[in-house]
This record gives C-alpha cells, sequence and structure tokens, in this order.
C-alpha cells in the first residue's frame, strides 16, 4: 500500500527494511527452508483430494458382523464413511501447504499449516490421503500430539527401514489420534472392497500398532 501514513514509526525506512525481515525469521521459525508449493506438487495435491472423493460407500463385501465389529469411522468421525465428507473435514483443518524438509517424517503440521517434504510427491494416492489425514488430526489440539512408543517397540517403519520408531514420538495414546483415524479410514476401504483384505489388514494393523496403551 503506497497510502502511508505521514508521522507513522513504521513508515520509516529502519522499519520499512525491518517489518519484512522481521516476518520472514518468524515465518522461518515456523518451517525452516520451506517454500511453496510448484505447479506440479499444487496438482498431485489436487489429485489426491480428487480421489479421495471418488470414494463412496456403496455395498459392503464383508459379512456384517465383522464389519459391526471393527468398524470405527463414524464413532470417531461423527458422520457416516464418505470421501467427499471426509476431503472436506481434511480441507476445515489445515489451511496452507508449504514443502521443505521434513527430516524423518513426511509431513509436518503447525499451527494450521502442513509442511510437505519430497517423500510425500512420491508416494501413491493412497498414502498421499493418509498422510493428509494422519496431519489434519494434528489441528484438533494437543489431545492428538503424539507420545514416544516404548523402546523396545517391535514394528517397522512401512515406509523406510532406517526409520525406527522406538524411543521417538510417533505413537498414540488415544485411539482416535493421526493413527487411529487412518486405521478406521482403511478398514471401511476393506469394507467396500476398495482394497483387497491383504492390503487393507496388512495397512490397518501397520497404522493401528501405533496406538499404544500407557
Ligand atoms: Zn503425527
Amino acid at each position: 500500500m503506497a497510502d502511508y501514513k505521514p508521522h507513522s514509526k513504521f513508515s520509516s525506512p529502519f522499519f520499512q527494511v525491518f517489518t519484512p525481515l522481521l516476518v520472514f525469521f518468524i515465518h522461518l521459525s515456523l518451517f525452516a527452508d520451506e517454500s511453496k508449493l510448484n505447479v506440479k506438487q499444487n496438482k498431485i495435491l489436487k489429485d489426491t483430494f480428487s480421489y479421495l472423493e471418488t470414494i463412496e460407500p456403496k455395498r459392503i463385501k464383508i459379512d456384517k458382523s465383522t464389519y459391526n465389529r471393527h468398524s470405527q469411522f463414524e464413532s470417531f468421525f461423527k458422520f457416516p464413511f464418505s470421501g467427499k465428507k471426509l476431503s472436506r473435514w481434511i480441507q476445515t483443518r489445515i489451511k496452507k501447504y508449504s514443502f521443505g524438509s521434513t527430516g524423518d517424517y513426511v509431513a509436518m503440521y503447525q499451527e494450521g499449516e502442513v509442511l510437505l517434504g519430497r517423500g510425500f510427491f512420491s508416494l501413491n494416492r493412497l498414502d498421499r490421503v493418509l498422510v493428509l489425514l494422519h496431519e489434519a488430526r494434528h489441528a484438533d489440539g494437543k489431545n492428538y500430539r503424539h507420545v514416544v512408543c516404548p523402546d523396545d517397540f517391535p514394528y517397522l517403519n512401512t515406509r523406510d527401514w532406517k526409520i525406527h520408531p522406538a524411543g521417538k514420538k510417533g505413537c498414540d495414546s488415544v485411539p482416535d489420534g493421526g493413527y487411529g483415524i487412518t486405521a478406521s479410514f482403511i478398514f471401511e476401504l476393506g469394507a467396500y472392497g476398495y482394497l483387497n483384505q491383504t492390503e487393507a489388514a496388512y495397512r490397518y494393523n501397520s497404522e493401528i500398532s501405533r496406538v499404544i496403551r500407557d
């Protein structure tokens, strides 16, 4: 804006230089070396939501008593299983995406913003949905912060065996945290035939292994 108040101290040359720098450094402290998503990355993100929105419940492919025993989606999300509703659920929680280095993680959530690492963009569309769903749960506050996985945590990281969850903040102590809700989503994918039972069970078990009881 060109229309400064003539006597505002913020119009002094010092503040004109300093304020943008300050804003820059405050931003830096949230996520180091982040940048906006490029066109290709934006398209991958958009495709992820488009894919999710094609998933709707049709006919249940497993027996009803098994479904009733394990289905937790509706009790966690407070709406019946629906990819479109889930897409909205994510989008009300994550307001901004950026790209940058995420260390041992594929993505990181902070204050309404998700930082996506390089690895995110080479995942398949289902894994990208799982990552976004997981990160969106972090928007719901400190109840959903991770706890430290036990030192003797025996399970492998499904994406990268060099990452050892034992002793790291990569577990949940609540059933409906980031890992519990992704498990509940995967269960529905198996129940409605979007994944075969072997793949659904492997994926479900992988997520649920991170839900530990104190
Ligand atoms: Zn998390």
